[in-house]
């Protein structure tokens, strides 16, 4: 096990290096890391990040009461403890506010769609917790019912989450989610993403068993587990990282900007087909052209969830 200095270094270093990177300004965010089964080590609030020593960490219990240090523990405390008690496994947490990501976290867009394979088979998706008062009860609330099954979300109007085995292992999934974000930004800029279809999806996630990637929770790429959406977002129901891929019918990749003329019988009656209903579904998003100009259905999430519920009568 690794020793309580070492630890204290690692937090500083990370600190350091969120603060360096613009995930966290002045005293933002907070990280902590188990210290033996029934401790944990935690950065103080109100301090910067960027500017800590080993001496500044917290020791509380497992219920948040202090045991060592001259500072108050993080103000974020309570999610912290939530995230251990949840998560076993889970050894280190680190919030921060990555300004890109948390951009998609207040425009009220989860990055959900297949588009990197390496995003695909380590977290998965990165759902956005509820809005929540920070420092309150109702942050872990909300970050409970996602955190089973995943090791980064979006907090709405907020920042980010994510979880690891060690320390290193948390910061780098807070690394990939504002990368994710920053390319996911740049692609719906330039109008179009490709996404990673739903057989190439699941391809993927037999990676993981080979590569020996853990993860809390398998990806669901089937539609049919995305039917219950609410505001803000696919309701995920915390026993699965839902995606957004569209089946490929062979294809691999498949154009997120439909052509609904020229595919299949649904696109000839002038119906949205499966397709349109999986790759329209992302939350709240504007499209940075007119949807006339491609022949493309955009929908938003009332119209969806009228569409699905219509289907669902019709099949009855
Ligand atoms: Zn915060």
């Amino acid at each position: 096990m690794t020793s309580e200095s070492a630890l204290r270094a690692d937090i500083v270093e990370v600190g350091r290096r969120l603060y360096a990177r613009a995930y966290t300004a002045s005293n933002d965010g907070n990280i902590s890391v188990r210290l033996g089964a029934d401790r944990l080590l935690m950065t103080p609030k109100s301090v910067c990040k960027g500017f800590m020593t080993p001496d500044m960490m917290c020791i509380t219990d497992l219920d948040g009461r202090k045991l060592q240090g001259d500072r108050d523990p993080s103000s974020e405390m309570l999610m912290h403890l939530e995230v251990y008690r949840q998560r076993p496994d889970v050894r280190a947490v680190v919030h921060a506010h990555p300004p890109i990501a948390t951009g998609f976290a207040v425009a009220g867009i989860p990055l959900t769609r297949a588009v990197l394979a390496e995003v695909l088979t380590t977290l998965g998706s990165i759902p956005i917790a509820a809005y929540a008062t920070p420092s309150t009860s109702e942050l872990p609330d909300a970050v409970r019912q996602y955190i089973k099954a995943h090791d980064g979300m979006l907090l709405a109007n907020h920042g980010a989450l994510t979880v690891g085995g060690d320390l290193l292992a948390a910061y780098y999934k807070m690394e990939t989610i504002e990368h994710f974000a920053k390319i996911s930004l740049v692609a719906r800029l330039l109008g179009r993403e490709n996404l990673i279809a739903r057989e190439e999806v699941e391809r993927l996630q037999e990676l993981r068993g080979t590569y020996g990637i853990k993860a809390p929770a398998p990806i669901c790429a089937d539609p049919s587990t995305a039917l219950a959406v609410g505001p803000g977002g696919l309701l995920d129901d915390a026993t699965c990282q839902v995606v957004e891929a569209p089946a490929g019918r062979g294809q691999r990749l498949v154009p997120d900007v439909l052509d609904l003329q020229g595919r299949g019988s649904g696109a000839q009656s002038g119906e949205p087909t499966a397709n349109a209903v999986v790759t329209r579904a992302s939350a709240g998003e504007v499209s940075p052209k007119p949807a006339a100009d491609e022949g493309e259905i955009r929908l938003t999430y009332r119209e969806l969830s009228a569409l699905i519920e219509e289907a669902i009568r019709s099949l009855r």
